[in-house]
């Protein structure tokens, strides 16, 4: 599987499809991310919060894929704010993954009721600079979030990982990124498959192109630039949402994938969370 990449403001490159371990089972992890890496995946995305960042070690360890060959993301979790915190959670991170680094670590949510966001950069930009995180980023920061880090700190990120799926295109948060040079993460990119799969309309693309309706979003997303990285637990699944780069949308399917917003979210808003 030849997987794109995108060219991130730090100069890396991320693979535009990965696998993502939300809600895997800890003692599952290690067998499902085995089968994503068979199927050629070589893009892990985790967190302190998913609780199963040894199974994720486990399988590197067992795959014997050189490291240079794999990206990982493990994010901040969220009572782990402050600039210290954020370097010594790292820390634990790199010890449940059996790793030295990571690929990019990500402030997982902003709080900002808690209003800790701007210190806990600094601790990713500390942790950047001793090596132990390669990349760094946030997830589900609002444009208010990151005009601050860009106001108070010396580092843009180099991602944002925000809810992004057919049901929720959030087109002014993805204009400002493209301005700001920020690659964006959807994540649920599939909507976490409930009923927005079943859309007639997807449907209807996915017969005609001989793809199913995930594939038909997942390939969506990669030709708006998105990085994306589903999960599933099934195996054949995990191979299908792999098989998404050896067929096209026309415009005219992709705008119709994006007539399906409805602005609902699956997860709780970011200026609220936390
Ligand atoms: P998703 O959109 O990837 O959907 C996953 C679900 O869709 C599966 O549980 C399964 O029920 C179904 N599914 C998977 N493949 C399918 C297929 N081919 N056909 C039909 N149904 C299929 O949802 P997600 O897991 O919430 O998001 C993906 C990843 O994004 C997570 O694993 C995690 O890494 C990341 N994430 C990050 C945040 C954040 O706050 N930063 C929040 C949620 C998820």
């Amino acid at each position: 599987m030849t997987v794109p990449t995108i060219k991130l403001n730090d100069g890396r490159e991320i693979p535009q499809l990965g696998f993502g371990v939300f809600q895997i089972e800890p003692g599952d992890t290690a067998e499902k991310v085995r089968a994503a890496l068979d199927v050629g995946y070589r893009h892990i995305d985790t967190a302190q919060m998913y609780g199963n960042e040894e199974g994720v070690g486990k399988a590197i360890a067992d795959s014997g894929i050189p490291r240079d060959e794999l990206w990982i993301t493990t994010k901040l979790n969220n009572d782990g704010h402050g600039r210290e915190s954020a370097v010594s959670r790292l820390d634990e991170s790199l010890t449940k993954l059996g790793l030295d680094h990571v690929d990019l670590y990500l402030i997982h949510w902003p709080r900002p009721k808690e209003n800790r966001y701007v210190e806990t950069w600094q601790g990713l930009e500390d942790a950047q600079k001793a090596g132990k995180a390669l990349s760094i980023g946030v997830s589900n920061f609002q444009p208010g979030h990151l005009d601050r880090l860009a106001a108070e700190t010396s580092t843009v990120p180099a991602i944002n990982q925000i809810e992004f799926h057919p049901h929720l295109v959030q087109r002014e948060l993805r204009e400002y990124l493209q301005q700001h040079d920020i690659a964006l993460e959807a994540w649920s990119p599939i909507g976490q498959g409930k009923g927005l799969l079943d859309a007639p309309e997807l449907k209807e693309i996915a017969e005609r192109v001989g793809k199913s309706a995930a594939q038909v979003v997942l390939r969506w997303h990669i030709q708006l630039g998105n990085i994306v990285f589903p999960k599933s637990n099934n195996p054949e699944r995990i191979k299908e949402n792999s098989e998404i780069f050896d067929f096209a949308l026309s415009e005219d399917d992709i705008a119709a994938v994006e007539k399906l917003h409805t602005g609902e979210r699956i997860g709780p808003d970011p200026d609220d969370f936390g």
